[in-house]
């Protein structure tokens, strides 16, 4: 669970491009937010941002009152899915799930405990000595959730993680992201391009146009009167 506050965060890429200008937001903590606008606005920029998988050229972050705008991406207690699953390919389901564990260097038992809780609450304990080659493109999708979930973090930002899949198997996911915040009560902020996904799972819904925010709102006052 986490409160992030974001205060003037720009981003202008190395090319000189500006995706993201003096952006202001605050989330709440324990909040599902969904982030959409059209392609290009910056939405997966700001969430590297806040997951430090770039640097800002200006502005700040923090997270529960603490700092983290410079800090590794590691230490900032937040996780990131990725549309493309991202997964190891020569790595086995729980060893995927294992790697940040491994990577921070806790202790065996410690990792096969929380693989094996991981795995329960996301139906994957079949599933554990394949390798991602192996699995549905669900399947993929939820070994990527569970290997961001494994380290608990505060903040778990999803960038498109749907967007891969067929349509039946995203309404099942989006009931499944459903149950996961409501299971792990952690701040979500989860980015799409599909409304019904913004409608059904957001507490408030970010939009953004030409790396800015643009309006903030609960899902009913934004669509239902546009
Ligand atoms: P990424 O996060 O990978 O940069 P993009 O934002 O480029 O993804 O968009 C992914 C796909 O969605 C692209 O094929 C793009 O054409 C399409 N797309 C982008 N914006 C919209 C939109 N507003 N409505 C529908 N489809 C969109
Ligand atoms: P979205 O996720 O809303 O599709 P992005 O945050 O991916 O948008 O991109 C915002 C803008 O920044 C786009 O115009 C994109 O082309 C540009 N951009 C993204 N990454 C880079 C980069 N590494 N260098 C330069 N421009 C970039």
């Amino acid at each position: 669970m986490a409160r992030i506050e974001i205060k003037g965060l720009t981003k202008r890429y190395t090319d000189g491009f500006e995706a993201l200008h003096h952006t202001d937001l605050s989330i709440e903590q324990g909040e599902f937010i969904v982030i959409v606008g059209p392609s290009g606005c910056g939405k997966s920029t700001l969430l590297r941002l806040i997951a430090g998988l770039e640097e800002p050229s200006a502005g700040t972050i923090a997270i529960n009152g603490r700092d983290i705008t410079h800090l590794p991406p590691a230490e900032r207690g937040v996780a990131m899915v990725f549309q493309s699953y991202a997964l190891y390919p020569h790595l086995t389901v729980a060893e995927n799930i294992a790697f940040p564990l491994k990577v921070a260097r806790r202790p065996k038992a410690e990792i096969a405990e929380r693989v094996a809780k991981v795995a329960a609450s996301l139906e994957l304990e079949e599933l554990l000595d394949r390798r991602p080659r192996a699995l549905s493109g669900g399947q993929r999708q939820r070994v990527s959730i569970g290997r961001a979930i494994v380290r608990q973090p505060d903040v778990l930002l999803l960038d498109e993680p749907l967007s891969n899949l067929d349509s039946e198997l995203r309404v099942r996911m989006r009931h499944e992201f459903a149950r996961l915040h409501q299971q792990l009560g952690r701040t979500m902020v989860y980015v799409t391009h599909d409304q019904l996904e913004a409608m059904t799972l957001a507490n408030r819904i970010v939009v953004m146009a030409n790396g800015r925010v643009e309006q903030v709102g609960a899902p009913l006052d934004l669509y239902a009167h546009p």
